[in-house]
Order: C-alpha cells, then sequence, then structure tokens
C-alpha cells in the first residue's frame, strides 16, 4: 500500500515532517481530493511542470524549516506564463532566504491554481487523554480571528461529521451568502470521515492539516497539507 511505502520512506531518511507533495500524495490515496502538484528543483522544470499542468499556476516553497509558507514569502499564486514562473520562482528563493537565512530549500512546488471556493479547514491532532480529535472550520479570520472550530474525538461517526459541520457559527456560508455558491455539505462530511479513518489506520501520524480546502457546490479539493508523524524517541514506535 502507497500509504506505508511513504511513511516507511519518511521514516528511513530520519524525518517526521512530510513534504506537502507527499502529504498530499497520503491524503489522494485516503480518498481526499488534491490539487496536482508537482516537485521543482530548478527553474527550468518549474517552467517546464507549469506548461505540463496548465496555467494559471501556484508556486510553493518546499522546505522542512518553514512551516507558514505564505509568512515566508514562498507562495505565489495566479501565475499566468512562463515569464512569470521564472521571476516567482527568484522571488520565493530571495524571500524565503532573506527570511530564513541557512534555511534548507528543497525546491519549489508547482501546482494547478484552484477555481475560488468557500475556504474550509479539516485538521488533526491527538490529545494525550483522548487520542486523535478531528477538526473542522471555515479558512481564514474565521478560524485565526475567531476561533470558529469544532472538535470530536476519532473515531468519527456520519452524526459526528454532520454535527461538526452544522455547529460552527459560520456555518450560513456554507449555505450560501449573498449570491455566493453553496457548498455540498455531504462531501465535507465525507472527507471528514476519511480523514477519521485515515487517522485510525496510521497510528504514526501526530499532526494533519488540511488548510484550505476549496469547497464547491459540487465538489470540494485541498490546496495545502501537512502531514507530521509522531517521534521515534519517546516511545512511541508504531
Ligand atoms: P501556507 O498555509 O503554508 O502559508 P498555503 O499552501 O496554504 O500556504 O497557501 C496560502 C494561501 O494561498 C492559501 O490559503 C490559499 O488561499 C492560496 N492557495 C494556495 N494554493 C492554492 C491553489 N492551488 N489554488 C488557489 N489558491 C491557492
Ligand atoms: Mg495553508
Amino acid at each position: 500500500m502507497i500509504e506505508n511505502q511513504i511513511i516507511a520512506r519518511v521514516r528511513n531518511e530520519g524525518r517526521t515532517w512530510l513534504t506537502e507533495i507527499e502529504s498530499k500524495e497520503l491524503l489522494r490515496e485516503a480518498g481526499i481530493n488534491v490539487i496536482d502538484t508537482r516537485m521543482a528543483k530548478s527553474k527550468d522544470e518549474a517552467i517546464r511542470l507549469s506548461q505540463e499542468l496548465g496555467f494559471p499556476v501556484v508556486l510553493k516553497v518546499v522546505s522542512p524549516a518553514i512551516l507558514h509558507k505564505s509568512d515566508a514569502g514562498g507562495v505565489k499564486v495566479g501565475i499566468g506564463t512562463a515569464k512569470q514562473v521564472a521571476k516567482a520562482y527568484d522571488d520565493i528563493w530571495g524571500a524565503v532566504g532573506k527570511k530564513h537565512p541557512g534555511a534548507v530549500i528543497e525546491g519549489v512546488s508547482v501546482q494547478k491554481m484552484a477555481r475560488p471556493g468557500v475556504e474550509v479547514i479539516i485538521g488533526m491532532s491527538k490529545d494525550i487523554e483522548f487520542g486523535p480529535l478531528v477538526m473542522f472550520g471555515l479558512g481564514g479570520i474565521w478560524v485565526e480571528v475567531l476561533k470558529d472550530v469544532s472538535f470530536r474525538i476519532a473515531p468519527l461517526t456520519r452524526r459526528d461529521a454532520r454535527e461538526m459541520i452544522r455547529e460552527i457559527k459560520g456555518y450560513p456560508l456554507l449555505e450560501g451568502y449573498r449570491g455566493k455558491e453553496s457548498v455540498d455539505v455531504s462531501n465535507l462530511e465525507d472527507y471528514l470521515l476519511k480523514v477519521s479513518d485515515f487517522v485510525e489506520r496510521n497510528p504514526a501520524i501526530k499532526e494533519l492539516d488540511l488548510n484550505p480546502i476549496f469547497a464547491y457546490s459540487d465538489s470540494a479539493v485541498a490546496v495545502d497539507a501537512r502531514v507530521i508523524l509522531e517521534s521515534l524517541q519517546n516511545g512511541t514506535r508504531r
């Protein structure tokens, strides 16, 4: 199974963090729709991959030292031409190098630009007492400023998933607000259940973040993913 292969490879390299691309690969295996994302190790490769994927694209820094890529100047969205890819590539290296001198940059991820939707997040963290906790919320200020999120202990039931989505204050935004597209909520329930299954199946996963997922009236796609493994030092050898 690909899941185990990816985790084993990361372990072999002595890492506990997965790159955005590895994280997305894992989550795709778990049945979550993720945006097509490739790794570029050079500017030429970034241009070639952009042309293969089709414009517009997004470029992001890939570095184990950088968890918040946009804070580091490491995300460029809406890139429409090969020339803009070249500039975005240089800008990312420049900005990240300045903000995090000495950080190892493995390359740049290239992905298709998702069309605008309602941004939601799904996460998992572990509670010492209760084990895996699955989180749901709306993206952006809703989670950062208003902390408008809901939690349930895994494994989730369909009812848990239904309730989690409906109990956040921002829920009306998912039902379509001021002419905005309404969101396929049962599809998001499926994603919560899939994440719950996935973390139950993989106890080595310590933390997981899909932030954001763009939700639409007929589908949803994760554009950023982060998976962190338990470290092996403190006895959690699983
Ligand atoms: P980080 O969370 O590490 O700062 P993200 O990958 O989440 O970086 O990118 C920052 C923001 O850029 C996202 O919240 C989203 O709004 C936008 N974004 C990222 N990837 C895409 C994409 N493929 N299509 C459209 N927008 C994107
Ligand atoms: Mg993000």
